[in-house]
């Protein structure tokens, strides 16, 4: 199939390598030119496990075309995708300007029936008005041509994408007609070739089926964070908790670790616009205002933590920080826990030195400037907590899970651990280190 993505970013990248490593033709169209020209020299915009050397042979093979050209594109594809962002706007709801823009780049440059497939992120009806909005600009450029629209969101991980792409748990296909689903079946079916895994639906459903995804997930993370909080303040341990539920099938031991917050490009932003959505329509939700809020507190509690153990002054404190990406595997920073802890500590006085294996270029560039004085970022983790007076874990990479205690005891003037994600078992205490966990 000849396929065109229209978004180059971490979905439109990763998808449109996928597709291409299956023998489809692929162009993907960025308006960014030197991310395109990057891509063109073998340089990925983001830090995705197994995704250059895909890249380099789709584009070796020719069958991966990167372009800001969109007419180019559109010339010899028939089935379009949008994979641009939707950022949280002020107000909360998913801002759609780069979707619309994205629609009428088609829609001036389209010339033959093509399928229309909207893979961003989007809230319930956007498909239908996007599909109004091309069709209205090809009424006014005189041009007969027929769109088709479908809704195909995308459920993969971040620092897992390639695998999740590859081979999916799901595809969700929103369309109206039998054929649209027929034709996204076929260009799917060699993902999923060793059972059906498509789960057809109308379009409305479809756009709602992954906000609903990200806000069960989101949903989960905070029932177990404050269920940690209530653990902390009556002594139980929610480790032991954790297993205890999980063992229930019906419960199940994914996405119910306890730590210091999620964020990510999708679950705040999502969450927030699933309470705008249900807000313009007249609904108040309940429970997801109160996900959101139950996060925003936990990004906090390491903060409160060193408060309670160092005072609220911590002029002449250095703190070593290991992980600044939002979870491990990307460079991603968006939302991170890292950027609320940090910059905390640093308005209470403290300095900072931070490691983390892949996120410290995305992270100098997310942070507001004014902080950068006060951080030394290092090349490796133990050079991160010389000298400091404590360390405090925000992000579970590998390379911290089992550290050389001793030499951390060489480094560390004060031998105290803040561990925001529950890695490390309580022995170390025997070991001489003050250990402070979320809910245990
Ligand atoms: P991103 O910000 O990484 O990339 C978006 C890209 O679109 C950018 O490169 C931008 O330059 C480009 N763009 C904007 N307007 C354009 C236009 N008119 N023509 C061509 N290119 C244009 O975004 P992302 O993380 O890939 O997310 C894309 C969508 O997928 C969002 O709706 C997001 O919620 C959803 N999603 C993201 C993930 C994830 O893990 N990142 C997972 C599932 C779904």
């Amino acid at each position: 199939m000849k396929i065109t993505v229209i978004g180059t970013g971490y979905v439109g990248l990763v998808t449109g390598a996928c597709f291409s490593k299956m023998g489809n033709k692929v162009y993907c169209v960025d308006i960014d030119s030197s991310k395109i020209n990057g891509l063109k020299n073998g340089i990925l915009p983001i830090f995705e496990p197994h995704l250059g050397t895909m890249v380099r042979n789709g584009q070796e093979k020719g069958d991966l075309v990167f372009t800001t050209n969109i007419q180019e594109a559109l010339d010899d594809s028939n089935i379009i995708f949008i994979a641009v962002g939707t950022p949280m706007a002020e107000d909360g709801s998913a801002n759609l300007d780069y979707i619309f823009s994205a629609a009428t780049d088609i829609a001036e440059n389209i010339s033959q029936d093509s399928l229309i497939v909207v893979k961003s992120t989007v809230p319930i009806g956007t498909c239908f008005k996007v599909k109004e909005h091309i069709d209205n600009i090809l009424t006014e450029r005189n041009i007969n041509i027929h769109i088709d629209i479908a809704s195909n969101p995308e459920f993969l991980k971040e620092g897992r994408a390639i695998e999740d792409c590859m081979h999916p748990d799901r595809v969700v296909i929103g369309a109206e007609k039998e054929e649209v689903f027929e034709t996204l079946k076929d260009l799917y079916s060699s993902f999923v070739l060793n059972h059906d895994r498509f789960v057809l639906m109308d379009i409305k459903s479809s756009e709602m089926t992954k906000y609903v995804a990200n806000a069960m997930l989101a949903t989960k993370i905070s029932f177990m964070n404050e269920i940690a909080n209530i653990c902390e303040v009556t002594g139980a341990n929610v480790q032991q908790v954790r297993l205890g539920i999980g063992s229930d099938k019906r419960i199940g031991y994914d996405f119910i670790y306890a730590g210091c917050g999620y964020g990510g490009s999708c679950f705040p932003k999502d969450v927030q616009a699933l309470i705008h959505t249900a807000q313009v329509n007249g609904y108040e939700p309940m429970i997801l205002s109160n996900v959101e809020k139950v996060n925003l507190n936990q990004k906090k509690v390491l903060v409160n933590k060193v408060v309670d153990r160092f005072g609220s002054d911590l002029n002449g404190q250095t703190f070593g920080i290991w992980g600044l990406s939002f979870k491990p595997g990307t460079d991603d920073v968006r939302e991170a826990t890292s950027l609320v802890v940090i910059t905390s500590l640093i308005d209470k006085g403290a300095k900072i030195k931070a490691y983390d294996p892949e996120a410290i270029d995305e992270f100098k560039r997310t942070i507001d400037e004014k902080y950068l004085d006060s951080i030394e970022f290092t090349k490796d983790r133990y050079s991160a907590t010389e000298n400091c007076d404590g360390l405090i874990l925000i992000t579970e990479w590998k390379e911290f899970r089992n550290p050389d205690f001793e030499l951390l005891k060489e480094n560390l003037n004060e031998y105290v651990i803040f561990d925001g994600r529950n890695i490390y078992d309580k022995k170390i205490t025997q070991r001489g280190f003050e250990l402070f966990q979320i809910g245990c």
